[in-house]
């Protein structure tokens, strides 16, 4: 008995113990691939790089330098409010700091849309002030920070300054041909077109390209406007609620309108390339103008960016096509005959959350080659833009309506109007084609109707015979 008693609680000890073991296991395996779960997880989730503030300003302190940049070539300044004879709808206001002197101005507009406001600043360059309204200069409107993260942008924006100020050279340049060249343009920059978005970045999302509501400003303009790719993404290419729907790109509109210019250059990154238009289509423009803008970009290329860069039109060189953008307007409608998209930058390598790294540079040599090398690749091409002035001239519009005014754009979207001369003063395109489309839907009813109702009208009138008796 004590045998089998023992021999019992023995089997007791072993049932027990395969169980606690079996139970042991199943614990250190749950926990053992909790860890490489969670080794795993770290590896696949990168580690986000921050702004860099030893490299970088924050949208205030770049303003702010710039302004001061501004007064110490001044000798005296005149600060005030100008209300533009703009619509109802959207004031736009115009604040001037500049100097009958000297050579830089500083301007502030301001609009509105629902709600939201937006500031644009501009600076104006002219050796002489006095010579500010010389039709003979060549005219260079110049944008940067028109999308958020791409923060690198603005600061090739300051350096220009500071080069156009001559605090600041670069190595290899002629100063003399340099002053030369600087005597016979008037160049408006754009330090940061989309303060409100750049906001956002600064505050923590890091990966914001769109303004401060959402809106991608280089998809809001009206050429091909709304037109939705395959791999449409809103977070990225939201094209508003009409073409010029949001406040930036209205000023910015307003800006080439009054200002005309010969050249106009938007300033991106994202990748490495110099882009001419289309940017909504697969092809280059025809003719002449087109090909010239491809030998100064292909110049550009091999001075500037060792051959790297991808050069044509940014719909068939970025790989995909982008519908409504602010470079394809500019030469399309605004007709400004050298119509160029710069991306300087891109880190193809980093993750794609990792957005900082991704459209900047992280360390001082890569930092100060960008800046230098495309501040240089923009003097280059003022350089060139003289060299071919005569024929940009040329293909230029001879009217420069100054005082066209954008009280035509009402409710988010525009119609097309012309006056009473018979000249198109704006293409609307969105209003037209909705009426189009309702008129077509309109004409189909009816025609249906009308079928309809013929078909009916026999049946009625028909005379009945009276059955034929056998
Ligand atoms: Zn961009």
């Amino acid at each position: 008995m004590i045998q089998m008693a023992c021999f019992r609680h023995l089997r007791r000890r072993f049932t027990i113990s395969p169980c606690l073991i079996l139970l042991f296991g199943c614990f250190w395996i749950v926990d053992c691939s909790r860890s490489v779960n969670h080794v795993s997880h770290q590896q696949r989730r990168p580690s986000i790089t921050p702004i860099n503030r030893d490299l970088y300003h924050t949208s205030d302190t770049l303003m702010k330098e710039v302004i001061k940049l501004v007064k110490r070539h001044q000798d005296r300044f005149h600060v005030g409010s100008v209300p533009f004879p703009f619509s109802h709808f959207f004031p736009i206001y115009r604040i001037c700091l500049f100097d009958s002197l000297t050579f830089q101005q500083i301007e502030t507009f301001t609009s509105s849309n629902k709600g939201y406001k937006a500031d644009l600043n501009v600076v104006t360059y002219c050796q002489n002030i006095t010579d500010i309204k010389d039709s003979s200069k060549l005219r260079i409107l110049l944008s940067f920070g028109q999308h958020a993260r791409e923060l690198i942008t603005s600061e090739v924006a300051l350096k220009m300054l500071y080069i156009l100020s001559e605090e600041q050279t670069l190595p290899k340049r002629n100063p003399v041909l340099l002053n030369r060249t600087l005597q016979n343009l008037i160049i408006k920059v754009v330090p940061i077109e989309n303060l409100n978005g750049r906001a956002k970045v600064e505050a923590g999302e890091i990966c914001e390209r769109r303004n401060g509501r959402g809106v991608d400003l280089n998809r809001n303009w009206s050429v091909d406007w709304g037109k939705k790719e395959k791999d449409y993404d809103p977070k990225e290419e939201n094209p508003g609620s009409g073409p010029f729907s949001e406040p930036e790109s209205q000023m910015m509109r307003k800006l080439s309108r009054s200002f005309n210019p010969h050249i106009w250059v938007n300033v991106h990154s994202g990748m490495e390339a110099l882009f001419m238009p289309y940017d909504h289509k697969n092809t280059t423009p025809p003719g002449e103008q087109s090909e010239k803008m491809k030998l100064m970009l292909e110049t550009l290329n091999h001075l500037h960016c060792d051959d790297r860069c991808a050069v044509g039109s940014g719909g068939k060189s970025v790989g995909y096509l982008a519908h409504g953008t602010t470079t394809d307007y500019m030469f399309e409608v605004a007709k400004i005959p050298v119509s160029f998209t710069f991306e300087i930058y891109g880190d193809e390598k980093a993750a794609w959350q990792d957005c900082f790294k991704m459209f900047n540079p992280v360390d001082r040599p890569t930092f100060d080659r960008v800046v230098n090398e495309w501040s240089a690749a923009l003097l280059s091409m003022f350089e060139m833009g003289l060299h071919e002035m005569k024929f940009v001239k040329e293909m230029a519009p001879v009217n420069v309506d100054n005082l066209i005014s954008i009280d035509d754009y009402l409710k988010g979207y525009l119609i097309e109007r012309k006056n009473r001369y018979g000249e198109k003063t704006e293409l609307l395109e969105i209003g037209l084609q909705e009426m189009r489309t309702y008129f077509r839907l309109f004409l189909l009813s009816s025609i249906l109707l009308m079928f309809m109702f013929c078909s009916r009208i026999p049946k009625s009138t028909r005379t009945v015979l009276p059955p034929v008796t056998p």
